[in-house]
């Protein structure tokens, strides 16, 4: 049996194989707290396996990592750690799954991993639609592309409502991707509603800010020396902030900029809520278009993304970093509605387990809730 982590999104550290049990921590990188991981399981084929996270109680969100279900990959089919296979030794604050490899090499996750490939993979795939336009943002520190896309209908033109969309500012964050999907599927779909957002808005999206992180398996919140959620700056670290900060710049300038999105995760435990940018409060106005959005959310998603579930600690948090964070950064600058929708990583606030499958239909249910709340 061997363990192996040099694959894209790949990422375990000290590993110890002792007998049937695997243990690893949840890799650090450059960040104060990780959750993320990654790790292929290759020639265990039948033989029951033990797992263990032994640095979970130090993840972000600490015991709430007992919240978590692993998910297996097995040719490219992802499913969840079953319930009864995962337990939490909260003295030694450590997370324990159970697996039997199905075949001679599986993979396991924090949760379904979703890497610059499958990304490239789906815009390829809906890059024949007419209204789809793949942009080369830039490059990463690396040297990985950064990918973006534009939608809109060319053949109605003029001044148009835009729509900015970010995700994996915080690499880890994999259920933002997923949402983005099912927001862009939806945005291109051949309904009148959607082609009547096409002639109206144009959407623009970097959707895996740190790709780097997320080919490294690396979390990448708080990283050192500044989180890509911090950076929003007069004169930021990261390439692909500065980028984000000179096109957004240009595209407002041309259109009636709307919203700003962020897509990201909460703690391991957490459901899906949306955080108004900080400034909002201080705006009745922005406040009640911000509520609106979320109530049309709400409406829209199934289960819904509640407003009851907003946890006002977040208000906290944007509080103290509230400058340097996207979203109250194009507030600030542009005077736009600009929010974060935390997307679980786990179980929604029903108690269901999510997946690609849940997150996509967020995605669609957040285009459908666009579309009325420009209308
Ligand atoms: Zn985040």
């Amino acid at each position: 049996m061997r363990v192996l982590t040099d694959f894209p999104g790949g990422g375990a550290a000290d590993i110890r194989i002792d007998g049937s049990r695997i243990s690893f921590d949840a890799p650090a990188h450059n960040c104060p707290q990780p959750m993320w991981f990654c790790l292929r399981v290759v020639e265990a084929a039948g033989q029951p396996l033990e797992l263990v996270v032994r640095n979970a109680g130090r993840c972000l969100g600490g015991d709430t990592m007992a919240a978590t279900r692993p998910v297996v990959g097995v040719d490219g089919e992802w499913s969840r750690v079953p319930d009864e296979q995962v337990w939490y030794d909260h003295e030694a604050h450590q997370l324990h799954f159970r697996l039997t490899p199905a075949s001679d090499q599986v993979t396991v996750a924090y949760c379904y991993p979703y890497q610059l490939a499958d990304l490239q993979r789906r815009l390829a795939e809906l890059a024949a639609h007419p209204h789809l336009e793949r942009l080369l943002l830039g490059r990463s520190p690396a040297g990985r592309p950064l990918e973006a896309v534009r939608v809109t209908d060319p053949s109605a033109n003029g001044r148009k409502q835009l729509i900015w969309c970010v995700a994996r500012q915080h690499a880890g964050e994999v259920p933002g991707s997923f949402v983005f999907e099912g927001l862009l599927e939806a945005w291109l779909a051949a309904t009148p509603e959607a082609a009547q957002l096409r002639r109206e808005t144009v959407l623009c999206a970097l959707p895996m800010v740190d790709v780097d992180a997320v080919e490294t398996g690396s979390y990448g919140k708080d990283q050192s020396p500044v989180d890509f959620n911090r950076d929003w700056t007069a004169c930021p670290h990261h390439p692909a902030i500065a980028r984000l900060l000179e096109t957004i710049a240009e595209d407002a300038a041309q259109h009636d900029y709307r919203l700003f999105l962020d897509l990201h995760a909460p703690h391991p435990s957490g459901v899906s809520f949306l955080v108004p940018a900080r400034g909002l409060l201080a705006d009745p106005g922005g406040w009640d278009e911000h509520w609106r959005l979320g109530a049309l959310l709400e409406a829209a998603s199934a289960p819904p993304v509640r407003l009851a579930d907003y946890p006002p600690h977040s208000l906290d948090w944007e509080l103290r970093l509230a400058d340097s964070v996207a979203t109250e950064a194009n507030r600030r600058s542009f005077g736009t509605i600009a929010t974060t929708l935390e997307i679980a990583y786990h179980r929604d606030a029903s108690g269901e387990l999510v997946g690609p499958t849940s997150w996509r239909a967020v995605g669609a249910a957040l285009t459908g809730a666009i579309a009325r709340w420009l209308a």
